[in-house]
Formats: C-alpha cells, sequence, structure tokens
C-alpha cells in the first residue's frame, strides 16, 4: 500500500482524496520510482479542484512531475537506486503521476536527477524551471544574443517568469520583468532583473506595430499582453510563448512576423523530445543556484496537498509549492 491523492468521478462529480492504494493498481509501465519530491503546479490545482478539464482517464493520480528513486526497472536504462526525475508526458493527466508514494512509468519518460541537484532542488525547479529553460533556449536557437538589446519576461513573480529572469540575466541579457505586483519589484531585481515594469503597459490594445523596443521576450500570460509584446519586438526578435496565465487568446496582427521578420516560439514542454530536456536540465544545473529560490519555496506534506490546491486556486499562494511525499 502507498499514500496518494486519487481523483475520481462518480455520476459525473468529480472529487479528490487523499488515500492508500494497492501496488497492484498502478498502472503499467517498466520502472517503479518511490517518489520523494512533488510539486503543485496550476494544471495540478485545476485538476485536483475540479476548475478544469485536465484530467482525461479516472481514478487518477495526479502531479505533473516528480523526482524520486527507482525501486523496480525492466529497463536497460534505469537500474533500482537511480535518482530520477519526470516533467510532463501526460503523467497527472493520462496517466498517474506524482502525489503519490510510487509512482510506475515509461523508462522513455524519465531522465536522470543531474548530479548539482538534490531530488528537492531538483522540483523547487520543477516544471516551471525547466519551462523557463526550454524558452531560453528557443530565443537562443532564433539568435536573439545580449548584445541585441533589452529582453522581457511577462508574469515575472510567477514559477516560470522568475525563473527566466534569473537564466536571462545568468546569461548576460538586459532582462525587464514585467509584473502586476510592484510589491515583488525588490524580489525581481535580486533575481536579476534590471528593470521591472508593470503589466497595465501591455493591457490596453495596441497598433499592430509599436515602437520596436525589445530584442526578444519570454511569455507566461498569452492574450493582450502577449500581443502587446509582438508589437513591440524589434526587426527579426523573437518571442517565446508557453502560457495562458491570462488568457488563450491572442488578438494580434500578422504585421510583427511579416514587416519585422518577428519568430514566435512555441513552447511545449510536457510533449518535449528527451534529448532537449536533457540538454535543458544540464543548463539548469549550470546556470541556477536553486538557494535563491528558498524563499518562495513553501512545502507541504502529501496528506495536505488537496488543501493547498485549493489554497493555489484562490490565490493564497506564493511562488513554488513543493509537496514533500516521502516524509
Ligand atoms: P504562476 O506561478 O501562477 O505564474 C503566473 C504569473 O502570471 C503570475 O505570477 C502573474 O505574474 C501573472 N498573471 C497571473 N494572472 C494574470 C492575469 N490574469 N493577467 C496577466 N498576468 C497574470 O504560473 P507558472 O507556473 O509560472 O505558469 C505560467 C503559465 O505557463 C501558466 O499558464 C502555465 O499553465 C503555463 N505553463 C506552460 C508550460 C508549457 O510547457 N507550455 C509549462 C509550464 C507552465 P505577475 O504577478 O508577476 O504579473
Amino acid at each position: 500500500m502507498f499514500d496518494a491523492v486519487i481523483i475520481e468521478k462518480n455520476d459525473g462529480q468529480q472529487t479528490a482524496s487523499f488515500r492508500q492504494i494497492a501496488q497492484d493498481q498502478l498502472p503499467a509501465g517498466d520502472v517503479l520510482v518511490k517518489v520523494e519530491w512533488s510539486t503543485l503546479n496550476y494544471k495540478d490545482a485545476l485538476a485536483i479542484t475540479s476548475k478544469g478539464p485536465i484530467v482525461k482517464s479516472w481514478p487518477m493520480v495526479p502531479g505533473v512531475d516528480f523526482s524520486g528513486t527507482v525501486v523496480e526497472s525492466r529497463s536497460s536504462d534505469f537500474q533500482p537506486g537511480d535518482r530520477v526525475l519526470l516533467n510532463g508526458w501526460g503523467v497527472g493527466e493520462k496517466h498517474w503521476g506524482g502525489l503519490a508514494g510510487l509512482a510506475q512509468v515509461s523508462s522513455e519518460w524519465l531522465i536522470a536527477l543531474p548530479a548539482a541537484f538534490s531530488s528537492r532542488q531538483a522540483m523547487i525547479l520543477g516544471t516551471a524551471g525547466y519551462t523557463a529553460m526550454l524558452c531560453v533556449m528557443a530565443l537562443e536557437k532564433a539568435d536573439v544574443k545580449p548584445a541585441d538589446g533589452p529582453v522581457l519576461v511577462t508574469g515575472a513573480s510567477g514559477g516560470v517568469g522568475s525563473i527566466a529572469v534569473m537564466l536571462l540575466s545568468e546569461l548576460g541579457y538586459e532582462t525587464v520583468a514585467v509584473t502586476g505586483r510592484m510589491a515583488e519589484k525588490d524580489y525581481l531585481e535580486s533575481l536579476g532583473a534590471s528593470r521591472v515594469i508593470g503589466r497595465e503597459l501591455f493591457t490596453q490594445k495596441t497598433r499592430p506595430l509599436e515602437k520596436a523596443e525589445w530584442a526578444g521576450a519570454i511569455d507566461v500570460v498569452g492574450g493582450q499582453v502577449l500581443a502587446s509584446v509582438c508589437a513591440a519586438i524589434r526587426q527579426r526578435g523573437a518571442v517565446a510563448a508557453c502560457g495562458l496565465a491570462g488568457s488563450m487568446d491572442l488578438p494580434l496582427t500578422v504585421a510583427p512576423f511579416i514587416l519585422r521578420g518577428v519568430s514566435l516560439l512555441g513552447i511545449d514542454s510536457a510533449l518535449c523530445p528527451r534529448e532537449q530536456r536533457i540538454r535543458a536540465w544540464d543548463r539548469l544545473a549550470g546556470l541556477i543556484d536553486v538557494t535563491r529560490l528558498e524563499d518562495v519555496v513553501s512545502e507541504y506534506p502529501l496528506s495536505q496537498a488537496i488543501e493547498a490546491a485549493h489554497a493555489l486556486m484562490d490565490g493564497k499562494t506564493r511562488g513554488r509549492i513543493l509537496i514533500n511525499v516521502a516524509g
């Protein structure tokens, strides 16, 4: 038996509970992992509170990421005792995820924990940190260089945004943080933002092209904010778009693309190819001092993950939410 958060659906009603599950209930997979740490992402909170259509089959253990130790393996790629982590691949949506003492998954979804991180530190970064790194790598691939000019990060005080600020500034970019919470200005500057500007500058409808100010951008907000950012990107600049914290819409024209050669780069961390995710985690290990994020971590035991999910949905949490699964 092992402890788990489990989401069930009865008579059309979805409910989440914390209870013990028998090991023979685990879904198929060639590697069994003892989960040590998981995190609570926005997607997990939507699933647990039934506020979004995240779960695709029931019963479901939520948790889109986890770190832990291999207990049993039928794959030649992993041996018992190996330290591993997993992000995405539909765990917590279509396949049981990280908010449980044990996870049985495909070896193709796992990667080795980078030596630089403990299993707790890897989850402080979690899917947010890994996604921020993918965004930075996409800008680099689009040839946005520090010498080209300032780079924006929207939703900067959130999980993806704050780590994107750290990464860009570490790489020498002039990093401009866009936030709706100016109270976080000192925090954002401590992460490396050279300037912090208000979100309201990006929430009004813009002309198809605005003054070309930014060499690049990482956007987690979508909607009018992403549209306004695209309209103000310099010639041949690029925007990595990974989120919809503000809106799923995108009310923009083609002008930035056909007149300024701007690239809009989509980031899909969940189904990102394995080699690229290994590269992203290796680069995170080389660039990030995780201890600088300790101030924005709140930690809950697995037994309180459901309460934490409700708090997240009610806007009562801040920063990264770690779930201590192993206790
Ligand atoms: P988060 O910690 O909740 O941060 C989101 C930030 O966006 C907030 O801190 C806030 O920043 C800003 N924001 C929130 N509501 C807003 C609104 N209504 N209008 C404008 N800005 C708003 O979430 P996260 O973990 O960083 O994730 C951010 C987004 O990326 C989410 O949509 C998530 O689903 C998505 N995501 C996508 C991938 C992928 O692979 N594509 C991976 C991970 C996450 P300020 O207060 O600083 O403005």
